[in-house]
């Protein structure tokens, strides 16, 4: 038997739980298929349970062609029975991924040209008229789609009838503050916020790090050499391999690990712990830092 994809449209709709699914097989198995699977640009449109149930059972399935000018409300119709079995919350879910096939959206792009989708769907009032068919609220479809935005995964979460639309709004709501809130605050390796005098130096971290690792490997290179007595690199001393390890000491200690808890990252007059940059070093902080200073810190934290 040829192998058929579902449809974007078919897709739309959640996959049925595994009783029912089961009663289908066993019906196929006793009695045949009789509903035709019905084909919609070479996909299945209507019928994925029963061609699954063929497959698995080795029935013969029967095909019929689409050849309407409304693929949706066809699905819609042939999907009436099962409409009281899903909740509100799935149904604003389907209609949300309905619409996002309607051409002129961007994700329609991704999704195969559905043709004469625009003869039965009004491009202007197409949200609303899926949310009608849908017996669900324009707002219900607009939280859905706002939860699809944010979050596809929970979204089908919410067609599955594993959430609701409402805890999922909360959640994306909840998710989208939390990111406001970290985004707004730049922090150093201990959590701590940066203020804005000392971040210029703090984002050029990096810069350091990138260093580190050249010289680390510069390091590693010139010491296997050595040990290897590696004629190549005979007129290399061993004092110049040392100032190299020196220098990946020194530049470990211009990476910027906290705030200075000297001058608390506002250098106005010049501190001399942070050399005026307002950061210190991981180095200087666990050795360096005055105790008081870092148990005040680590309070501050707490709170
Ligand atoms: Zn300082």
């Amino acid at each position: 038997m040829t192998e058929y994809e579902f449809h974007p449209i078919a897709n739309c709709y959640p996959a049925i739980p595994p009783a029912e699914m089961a009663k289908i097989v066993e019906s196929i198995k006793l009695r045949g298929l009789h509903n035709p699977i019905w084909l919609y640009e070479g996909k299945i449109l209507d019928g994925r349970h029963r061609y699954d149930a063929c497959m698995l059972t080795g029935v013969s399935a029967h095909f019929r062609d689409y050849t309407g000018d409304d693929p949706i409300g066809f699905v819609l119709d042939q999907n009436d029975g099962r409409r009281h079995l899903l909740t509100t919350s799935q149904r604003a879910a389907i209609v949300a991924d309905l619409e996002a096939l309607r051409p002129g959206n961007p994700e329609f792009a991704k999704s195969p040209m559905i043709s004469n989708y625009r003869n039965s769907y009004n491009r202007e009032n197409i949200g609303e008229s899926l949310a009608r068919k849908h017996h669900i609220s324009v707002d219900s479809a607009n939280v859905a789609k706002k939860v699809k935005r944010a979050d596809p995964a929970l979204l089908d979460d919410v067609k599955s009838g594993k959430t609701t639309l409402n805890a999922a709004e909360k959640k994306v709501d909840a998710a989208a503050k939390a990111k406001a809130t970290k985004d707004d605050v730049v922090r150093d390796c201990l959590g701590y916020p940066i203020p804005i005098q000392a971040q210029e130096v703090w984002n050029r971290r990096q810069e350091v790090q990138d260093l580190l690792t050249i010289i680390s490997k510069l390091k590693t290179r010139m010491e296997k050499a050595k040990s290897e007595s590696d004629v190549l690199y005979a007129k290399v001393s061993n004092r110049v391999i040392d100032n190299i390890a020196q220098l990946h000491c020194h530049l470990s200690n211009a990476k910027p690990y906290a705030v200075c808890t000297s001058c608390q990252g506002r250098p106005g007059a010049g501190c001399t712990f942070c050399s005026g940059t307002g950061m210190i070093s991981k180095y200087a902080y666990d050795h360096h830092a005055i105790k008081e200073a870092k148990e005040m810190r680590e309070n501050a934290l707490k709170a």
